[in-house]
Parts: C-alpha cells; structure tokens; sequence
C-alpha cells in the first residue's frame, strides 16, 4: 500500500456516530484542582456554554489503549532496532518499545532532507496502532470530536471522597468530587479518512467493545464510575473511487448511512483479521 502521507486527494472517509450513553455515574475532570472556595473540589468538565462534555481526546485515548492491548495479543513486536512496518502495537510512552524513539526522530530531524523524507522514515518505522491513531511524527487520520450532551442537560451529583494513607491506615483527606449522574447522553461522532479496511477494522474493533460497555471512560474507574455503552450508532462510508456515490455526495454534501451498520463494522474488523493472519504467515 502506498505511504498515505504522500496522499493529496481524498480517497475515503467513514463517519461514524451513536448515542453513548452514562450506565455509571461519569467523572470527567479537568485534570487539575479547583481553587474557588465555593466550589466543590474537583468538579466535572464544562463547555463554553456551562453543560459538562467529554473531551474528544479523552474517549480516543482509552479506545486506543484497548485496541493496542488487543492488537499485542495477536502481534509481537519486531527485534530490537528494526522497524515496525505497520504491525504490532508499539507503547508510545516507553523509551524502548516505542515504535518512533524520541533520540530516533532527533537524529532523522538533525539529518539533512525535507519533512517527506522525515515521513517517509517514520511511517516505516511506525507500528499499526501509530500508523492509524498518529504519533509525534504522524498525524492521525481518525478524528474524535468532543462529546457534546444531547436531549436534556446532564445532571451532576457531588460525592464524598477520602484518600487514605496506606502505611498508617489513616483517612489522610477528605475532599469532594462532581459526577455527572447515569443516564446523560453524549454524542459521539468519529471521522476516519484515507484508510484501509483494515485499518477501519482497528478502529471498529475499539467501537464494538465501546457499544458493548467494555470500555470505561473518564476517572475513578476503580470505584465503578465510568460506565457507558453505544446506542443508535450509524456509519456512513465513502469511497472517491465509487464516481456515482462520490458526485452524489458532491452534489448534495451528505452521505446516506449504510443499511447495517453493526454488520459494517464486523466486516471492517474481518479485514483486520485477515491482515493480521497475513502478517503472520
Ligand atoms: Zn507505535
């Protein structure tokens, strides 16, 4: 498959969106503390517009963390020094199994050559995970938009919390925390382009387990906060190479969703599957 960074048209693009709904109550913080003396202590995230949201960013790393885990288990990564090509699942945040090494990317970036050679190297060198959901050399070529609630605003809750000392058994601190209440609605809309079917089939494969509930978001997981699952989801696809879906689409600017989409995804992740057994031929 030819390197898509060297990609100046749009081949295909997969929208994906659902209903996600809160089954746990949600904790999704800012990720640092408040300092108003009014407030509660660590309250949930808010939007411009004051209703607490999910941060794209946030949905996307913990669907990458599960797709990565699944990928290892069916992949093993390549001996030391040598390059990825696009299989296995490298840990971004190791210096060692790291697919694009920070020292690496320094010294390509220090060797002459333009930013399309950089690219070059570093889509060699990247794992399948990095390739699809980017690193900090690739971009990514799935996008998460930030949840926004849909139908009523979410209700919150403020609930006791107390850290414990663990060597003396001692209650240390006690502090509060807001939670957005079960049953709030978010709407999740994630956009792939110019990527294979198999690629499409990593990314079903973190969006089944999400409809299914097996994938937690936001904080305090440990307490059984975090719970959610998919409602109501739709994919609508659009290969360029389809001229009469692609002058449809150019006409009127919209895309009809598939007639299945469940049965859509599970065909993207056969794909996966396929490459996956390919690749260990
Ligand atoms: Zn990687």
């Amino acid at each position: 498959m030819s390197t898509p960074l060297l990609w100046d048209q749009f081949r295909n693009r997969m929208v994906f969106e659902a209903r996600l709904v809160a089954v746990s109550a949600l904790r999704i913080g800012r990720g640092q503390e408040s300092f108003d003396p009014t407030g509660t202590d660590l309250p949930v995230l808010r939007g411009v517009d004051e209703r607490p949201f999910i941060p794209g960013s946030s949905l996307r790393g913990v669907l990458r963390s599960y797709v990565e885990r699944v990928v290892r288990s069916f992949e093993s990564p390549p001996p030391p020094g040598e390059p990825w090509r696009g299989r296995g699942a490298c840990n971004p945040l190791s210096f060692t199994d790291n697919c694009l090494p920070a020292d690496q990317v320094k010294k390509w970036r220090q060797h002459r050559g333009d930013g399309l050679e950089l690219a070059h190297r570093a889509w060699d060198a990247s794992c399948r995970v990095c390739r699809l959901f980017g690193s900090t050399v690739l971009a990514s070529r799935v996008r998460f938009a930030d949840l926004l609630p849909v139908d009523a605003e979410p209700v919150t809750a403020i609930r006791d919390g107390v850290s414990i000392n663990r060597e003396k058994e001692t209650v240390e601190n006690k502090y509060d925390f807001e939670v957005v209440q079960p049953g709030a609605v978010f709407a999740l809309k994630v956009v792939a382009e110019n990527v294979t079917n198999a690629e499409l089939g990593l990314l079903a494969l973190g969006l089944q387990a999400l409809a299914r509930g097996e994938i937690d978001v936001g904080g305090f997981k440990g307490r059984g906060l975090g719970r959610v699952r998919l409602e109501s989801p739709t994919v609508r696809w659009l290969a360029t190479d389809d001229r009469e879906a692609l002058k449809a689409y150019l006409r009127t600017g919209t895309l009809e969703p598939v007639p299945d989409a469940e049965k859509q995804l599970s065909a993207w992740v056969d794909a996966l599957i396929a490459d996956l057994e390919e690749a260990s031929a």
